[in-house]
């Protein structure tokens, strides 16, 4: 019988081998070059499994690019204050969901989580706390890592931190402009087009299409921002279009290219992820790679609610407990409060 922790020794190997190496192994080729905006089932390794996906919104067979190995990216947490239980049940469904296929089906799940350690929330949390906002984001982020070994949750085979690839950032997005879907202001700010993918946009639903508002200089209302120029005493990287500082959608189409290359199997995240920062995910991704299917599955959590609560557990409504329990709790909690 496999150990349940077959999956660490995997990533404990694979954590030795040269970065390089292991991104020349994972990049797969261009990813498929169909057209229009309906899902097509992926050619590869048919594992015989289904799983729920939110692009067809119904049960798919899962069917991975490489005989074994799932390539899996999710979106990490935004390091500005402490995660809650509503965080870590998504960490903890997804961890059950990783380990049900390697430990039960023997498929190498070779895992990528990005840190958002800058944007408008850590930044704001700075000034407040008159802190910097590196120490800010390092303090939440390590306090992050601490409460989900305390879960128990197996940490990805790679952690990356957005600030630590901003150079690949402002490289793809110079190549989504080149490719004609994003265009510059003069003010300094770059925005994606949406206009220019036409009817791909809105795989998740997005938003109907609108008049941009007064003072914008936004194309469309549902452009969105690749690079923002900073605003005095904000953190900023150079780049062609002026100081500035990325959007917070380009950060995982980037980050995830970066690891996995023009095509990845299995995305996840929060529901709430879905639209626009996914949405938004995929249309950055496929304007780069110039493919129409860039990532097969998308997973998606839903909320936790208190019980007799319709409301979901977050920060802005302070309906929520932090991770500072015992694991024991958190289970009960995970069985007995979910409605997803
Ligand atoms: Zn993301």
């Amino acid at each position: 019988m496999r150990c349940i922790f077959c999956l660490r020794c995997v990533v404990s190997a694979f954590l030795q081998t040269p970065f390089e190496i292991i991104l020349r192994a994972l990049h797969t080729g261009p990813c498929s070059n169909i057209s229009g905006t309906e899902w097509t089932k992926p050619s590869g390794f048919d594992t015989g499994l289904k799983v729920f996906n939110s692009l067809t919104k119904q049960k798919e067979p899962l069917i991975l690019a490489r005989e074994g190995v799932a390539t899996w990216y999710s979106c990490g947490p935004t390091v500005y204050d402490h995660a809650h239980l509503g965080h870590a049940c998504s960490y903890v469904r997804f961890d059950i969901v990783q380990r049900i296929l390697s430990k039960l089906f023997g498929i190498t799940v070779i895992h990528a989580m990005v840190i958002t350690d800058i944007d408008d929330k850590i930044i704001k949390r700075s000034w407040e706390e008159n802190i910097c906002s590196t120490v800010i984001a390092s303090m939440y982020e390590e306090e992050f890592k601490r409460d989900m070994l305390s879960l128990k949750v197996i940490p990805p085979a790679v952690y990356l931190r957005v600030t630590e690839n901003v150079p690949q950032i402002v490289a793809f997005i110079d190549r989504i402009i080149k490719n004609g879907h994003a265009y510059t202001t003069q003010e300094g700010d770059v925005y994606f087009d949406i206009k220019s993918i036409g009817e791909r946009y809105g795989k998740f639903g997005g938003a109907a299409d609108s008049q941009p508002e007064p003072g914008s200089h936004k194309r469309d209302a549902r452009d969105f921002a690749l690079w923002k120029k900073s605003k005095a005493g904000e953190p900023y990287w150079e780049s062609p279009w002026g100081r500035g500082r990325p959007g917070w959608h380009i950060e995982c189409s980037t980050i995830a290219s970066t690891v996995f290359g023009s095509q990845l199997d299995i995305h996840s995240g929060g529901i709430d992820l879905a639209f626009p920062h996914h949405e938004n995910e995929i249309a950055q991704s496929e304007a780069y790679h110039q493919c129409a299917q860039w990532a097969n599955y998308f997973l998606h959590s839903g909320h936790l609610h208190l019980k007799g609560s319709v409301e979901k557990m977050s920060k802005s409504l302070k309906n929520y407990i932090t991770i500072k329990v015992k694991p024991g709790l958190l289970f009960k909690l995970f069985y007995g409060m979910t409605e997803s």
